[in-house]
């Protein structure tokens, strides 16, 4: 595996749902484990491995190896897969997927494709505890973490749908350019199953995302980014829609408990590569952060972190207390970051017509 710092983290995967183990629950070391108590070679770790993480494998018979094997793993083990119940297209050609999960739970991930590219949302948990105020996923609440094996299988239902749909590629890994942990929850608060997700979706021996062409976004758990920062290598986004104390803790729960200025610390010891940087997302709120005193204190605290900024125009419903300042104000915030040295964009909704644009999910299905 690339990534190299890697602590060594379990996951519960046995079966939190009481059944088998499911196989898509586990990295490699562990599915090792699992074969070699079968009495397995350990080879078969590695095979098995590639094959479970290949697009359109559903079950055991679809791994291309021997009945015998088949038949050892059909005992002990599952292989759990993700199917869409709706698959719906923005006029911009995002696509939204839901998904219902065994016990009923609805999560969404969503394509969106650019040029030629394509980067997939991923859920990490159904619904969010967070309850940041201007995001339908939070006004759901929590209703529980997902399992590595339902964040990976977003992945590879995807991944189904895209060689479906005719389009195709040299390797599987190569259909989706860019994974961004920034669909429904908090990633963060779902430390060891992301954890776990991230290092099947990196292995070498799977999909072999490189640490490039991951983002995990976080609303600021403090602690939990100090972690991440040890044990792997992945693009780090905070959302952070206000340099203000107090409007942000009016917005975003969280900055009650880890505040700006512990926030901004946790930014600054982050480990960033070479040339690498610290996506800072900014939704656009009329009245509320989007003044130019809003932009230039935005500077200010931000001033020595490598960072780019996102300006995302709020794209909520009528029926909410917020809602978007025009164009004119974004591009004159945007040109005050920009003139302090930022790299700042201004991020165009995608996929707004299917409720499927940022802080839109809702997991209705
Ligand atoms: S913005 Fe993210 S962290 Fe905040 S409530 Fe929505 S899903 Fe949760």
């Amino acid at each position: 595996m690339k990534h190299k710092e890697q602590r060594a983290h379990r996951t519960d995967t046995g079966s939190p749902r009481g059944g088998p183990t499911d196989l898509r629950d586990l990295p490699l070391e562990r599915l090792a484990e699992f074969v070699a108590g079968l009495g397995l070679p350990g080879k078969r770790a590695k095979q098995i491995f590639a094959r479970l993480y290949r697009p359109g494998v559903f079950a055991f018979s679809q791994l291309g190896i021997s009945r015998e094997v088949t038949a050892l793993l059909a005992q002990d083990a599952a292989m759990s897969s993700l199917f869409p119940v709706t698959v719906e297209k923005s006029a911009d050609t995002t696509e939204k997927f839901a998904f219902r999960l065994e016990d009923g739970a609805m999560i969404e991930s969503v394509l969106i494709p650019e040029d030629g590219r394509h980067t997939l949302c991923v859920s990490s948990q159904a619904g969010c505890a967070m309850g940041c105020g201007f995001c339908l996923t939070g006004g759901l609440g929590f209703v529980r973490n997902l399992r590595p094996a339902e964040i990976v299988g977003q992945v590879l239902a995807v991944m189904t749908h895209m060689v479906a749909c005719g389009i195709e590629r040299a390797t599987p890994r190569e259909l989706l350019n860019n994974l961004v942990f920034m669909g429904m929850g908090e990633p963060l608060a779902n430390y060891d199953n992301l954890l776990t997700a991230l290092s099947i979706l990196m292995d070498d021996h799977g999909l072999g995302f490189s640490e490039r062409r991951i983002t995990v976004s976080t609303c600021g758990i403090v602690p939990r980014m100090d972690d991440l920062g040890r044990d792997i290598r992945v693009n780090l986004a905070v959302s952070l829609h206000s340099a203000d104390d107090a409007v942000r803790s009016s917005l975003m729960p969280v900055n009650r408990t880890h505040g700006l200025e512990a926030l901004l610390a946790a930014c600054r010891r982050y480990p960033l590569g070479k040339k690498k940087v610290i996506l800072f997302e900014y939704i656009m709120l009329k009245g509320i952060n989007d003044s130019l005193a809003d932009a230039h204190l935005l500077a200010e605290k931000l001033q020595g972190i490598p960072s780019r900024i996102n300006l995302l125009p709020y794209n909520g419903s009528g029926d909410t207390e917020f809602s978007c300042p025009d164009g004119a104000q974004t591009l004159a915030f945007q040109k005050v970051l920009r003139e302090a040295g930022f790299n700042t964009f201004i991020r165009q909704s995608r996929g707004a017509d299917i409720s499927a644009a940022c802080g839109q999910l809702a997991g209705k299905g």
